[in-house]
This record gives C-alpha cells, structure tokens and sequence, in this order.
C-alpha cells in the first residue's frame, strides 16, 4: 500500500481571504502559497501520493461553474508542474454547504475513495489542513492530522501545527516509513554541522535558535539546496520570522 498527502486547497496551497483575494472562484484569484511547489515536491520525491481534498461550496452556491473550477484546478497543476510539483489527482465537493451531500469535510468521503482508487494506507497518510473541518475529515479517515495557519489557538487535536505547508514539510517527511528520504534526524545533524562551519567563517545568522528554522527550510528545499543557500545566506526572507514551527520533533 502507498502512503499519501492529503491537502486541503484553500489557505494551504493558495492564498485566500489575503489582500488580493478574497474567495477563488476565478483562474485570475489562484496565487500559489510561498514554499508551497517546493513541499510538494519534496513529497513527490519522498514517495509520497499528492492528492487534493477541496470543498467547493462556490459552486453549489452559484458562485462559478463547475468548469470555472477544473479551470482553476487545471492552473494550479500547471503552475506546480512549472516548478517541478505534481499533484496525483484532485477530489472535491461541489455541493452547497448545508446540503447534507455524503462528500463534504468534515466527512471523510473523498480521501477514502481516494484511497480505494490508488491504494493508499489511510492510518500511514496525512491530511494537511488549515481549517477544523479538514483536520476533522483527516481523524475519521484514520490519518495523521496537520493544521497549517498562523492565526489559530485552537488546534482541534492535530497531531502537529504549523505556519504553513513549508514549515510542515520535515515534519510530514518523517512520517514517510520506507523510501528515498534521508531520516531527519541525520539530514538535521548534517546540517547543523555545515551552519556551524559557516557561522565560523562569518555568515549572518543571528542566533543557533535560528538553525533550526534554517534546518526545516533546507529540508523543504530538497534538492535545491544551492538556491536555498543562495536566498538564507545572502539575505533572510522578509518573512523568515513568520515560518517558525510550533511544533518542533
Ligand atoms: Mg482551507
Ligand atoms: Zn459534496
């Protein structure tokens, strides 16, 4: 059986409710999420299945077609696929939200049919959400739960918490059982002995808390690790403050 990332779209892998966007029910509103390519491919070369688990209340409500939806869906495979990231295929509901439909998070219906028709292992896979009806579908389907937001307290029993999807990135990268990933712990190790060597030849990080953080974004970077030295050491990412994990393993 294959193991899987679940993802919930909105909030996870493009911006919603942000200052140009309110809700996506046009291919023009759908931003890509920063880091978000790279984590997916970080799980497409992990092994893992990419799937996505929307709800897409907009069109039962009337708020696009449903064609105005494989449009946007068809935009966001392309401009993952421009950077290397493959989703594996995508589920939605597109059914009002008080419909009373079977599909609808927070039931598990979508990431269990998902699951017969690839094969999956539910119990050895994980849901990645920003909101409690994702993490909700995540727990009845028998998954691992991420929450990705930077504004909840509440954190409905997840398994883990994050700022977004590239902070969880090692952490969903640990719970691979078999494959091409290096442990984390090794790939850590490794790491923070080459920030050590460079923090003595005078590179700017400002404080060992910070290699940690600089670990989980290396870790996200994968194999472009050339380009992720280039952007930490030359300058911090103006948000760099903004993607520490809550939860560290
Ligand atoms: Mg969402
Ligand atoms: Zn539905």
């Amino acid at each position: 059986m294959k193991q899987a990332v679940f993802l919930d779209r909105d909030g996870v892998i493009n911006e919603v409710m942000s200052e140009r966007v309110e809700f996506v029910n046009n291919v023009n509103d759908f931003y890509l999420l920063e880091g978000v390519a790279s984590a997916i491919r970080s799980f497409n070369r992990a092994g893992f299945l990419v799937f996505v688990v929307t709800n897409q209340g907009g069109v039962g409500l009337g708020y696009m077609k449903e064609k105005q939806l494989e449009d946007i869906h068809k935009k966001m495979e392309v401009d993952l696929k421009a950077q290397g990231a493959r989703i594996d295929d995508i589920a939605y509901c597109p059914h009002k939200p008080d419909e009373g439909c079977p599909c609808r998070k927070p039931k598990a219906y979508l990431l269990k049919k998902l699951a017969e028709k690839y094969d999956v292992d539910l119990s050895a896979s994980i849901m990645v959400g920003d909101r409690e009806p994702d993490i909700l579908a995540g727990q009845k389907a028998g998954c691992q739960t991420v929450l990705v937001n930077s504004d909840s307290d509440d954190k409905f029993q997840a398994n883990a918490h994050f700022t977004d999807l590239r902070a969880a990135v090692p952490w969903i990268l640990t719970q691979k059982s078999e494959g091409k990933c290096q442990s984390s712990q090794t790939v850590l190790d490794n790491f923070r002995k080459q920030l050590e060597e460079r923090f003595k030849k005078g590179y700017v990080i400002d404080s060992m808390s910070k290699v940690e953080e600089a670990a989980n974004y290396w870790f996200c970077a994968g194999a472009e690790y050339g380009a992720w030295e280039e952007r930490f050491f030359s300058k911090r990412p103006k948000n760099f403050t903004n993607v520490v994990p809550r939860n560290r393993y």
